[in-house]
């Protein structure tokens, strides 16, 4: 029986006109596991050189002496996770203001360990900035004040009121740690500076409306405009159908990979980070304008299955909101980051939980043909196929892999439709 099934699919997109961003700017990600750590590091590229380098340095730093003291050492509990996250706020046309966060947790450890890092730059003089760079003496008193009050509004019995005391001086070299955007200032005090450790890291936002001739910021308004965009394509459900899923994106080799699959007639399911999506929404809104479809990958690739339920929720929610931002696209599949699932994730997640059947290790594997015979060797109808859009070498695969599956008779759709066709199928026979 052959029946041929039009799914028409009606996407309302949020084409921003979006204030000009560095559209140079790059994320790189680092997401590795093995049989003792997981490893997921996101931190932007701005392509000016002294502050990549300042950050590169840094994390290299970290990842090196994470992988000295962990790798080797195997829990019986549970593996060693680093993540890196991080926030990157370009100003306006001269300043850059990136905070790193760092979590380190293992069975090692107490408790898990959590800091900031924070640099500030400015274009036009090349020059990494201390507060004293933004803000005058006179200004810093008064900030000082207001971030008295607030710390002990906010925090209250877990300070350690004499480091407190010998912070709140108006001195610069107490506020190292801090990073602004349009609206606020923001300053960071790692576990332990004014704090007992248990009370984790401090975040003070001053509002800049407060402080008006402390930094001189003006933003420009976002400028949005809606279209409706409709997609339609012609599936055979009797024949064979296989889905190409890219985890850990967007990233610089997303945009080709969109290329390489328009060129081939194929479609594929993207499962992002939500941290990247702010960089790349042009790619994002134009892997949905091809007909891709965009799924959920967790907000900072944090390892899931250790997360407090709350904490789980809002890795999703942020990044729900972040794509429906940047896109006017809601996703509803889920993939967990490093495959790892448990009943308290099944349990407080609306989305569908899309897992794999073919693992095409291209994380790890270098040869390109070595990612094209495991993604087309073994691969059956309904198959999904995981990838990742991190590296150039899986473009190139795709390139080969599309040929291939279609030699074999594979039609390439997306999870969703996927899902859609196995019910149309169950339904007919
Ligand atoms: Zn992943």
């Amino acid at each position: 029986m052959s029946k041929k099934i039009v799914l028409i699919l009606f996407s309302l997109l949020l084409i921003c006109g979006c204030h000009k961003k560095n559209n140079n700017s790059d994320i790189n990600t680092i997401i590795e596991e093995n049989k003792n750590i997981l490893v997921g590091i996101n931190y932007p590229i701005t392509t000016y050189k002294k502050i990549d380098t300042l950050i590169e340095n840094d994390v290299e730093k970290i990842y090196n002496s994470f992988k000295e003291k962990y790798e080797n050492f195997n829990s019986l509990t549970n593996k060693s996770e680093l993540n890196i996250d991080y926030t990157y706020n370009i100003v306006n046309d001269n300043f850059l203001a990136i905070t790193l966060n760092v979590f380190i947790d293992s069975s090692k450890l107490d408790k898990p360990t959590n800091y900031i890092k924070s640099y500030v730059y400015s274009i036009k003089d090349n020059k990494i900035l201390t507060l004293e760079d933004l803000v005058d003496l006179k200004n810093l008193k008064k900030i000082t004040k207001y971030i008295n009050s607030s710390i002990i509004r906010t925090y209250g019995e877990c300070i350690d009121i004499n480091k407190f005391n010998e912070k709140m001086k108006p001195d610069f070299n107490n506020f190292s740690l801090f990073s602004f955007d349009e609206d606020n200032l923001y300053l960071y005090f790692n576990e332990g500076e004014i704090s007992y450790e248990y009370c984790g890291l401090i975040e003070v936002i001053v509002p800049l409306n407060k402080f008006k001739s402390v930094i001189n910021i003006k933003g420009k308004p976002k400028d949005n405009t809606k279209i409706s965009i409709p997609v339609s394509k012609v599936i055979d459900t009797s024949k064979k159908v296989v889905a190409l899923t890219y985890d850990d994106g967007p990233s610089k080799y997303t945009n080709e990979l969109l290329d390489v699959l328009k060129d081939n007639d194929a479609v594929a399911t993207f499962f992002v980070i939500g941290n990247k999506v702010n960089i790349y929404s042009d790619t994002l809104v134009k892997a949905i304008n091809n007909g891709n479809e965009i799924g959920n990958h967790s907000y900072n690739h944090k390892w899931l299955t250790k997360l407090t339920t709350e904490d789980f929720k809002k890795q999703i929610s942020q990044t729900q909101d972040v794509i429906y931002d940047n896109t006017g696209y809601t996703p509803i599949n889920f993939r967990p980051t490093y495959g790892s699932i448990n009943s308290n994730i099944r349990k407080n997640i609306n989305l569908n939980v899309v897992l794999w059947n073919v693992d095409t290790m291209d994380w790890k594997y270098k040869s390109v043909d070595r990612i094209v015979s495991r993604a087309t060797k073994k691969t059956n109808d309904l198959d999904i196929i995981l990838m990742h859009d991190t590296r150039k070498r899986t473009v190139e695969a795709t390139k080969k892999i599309i040929p291939e599956l279609k030699k074999q008779g594979f039609q390439f759709v997306t999870v969703s439709e996927l899902q859609e066709i196995k019910k149309i199928r169950n339904k007919y026979e």
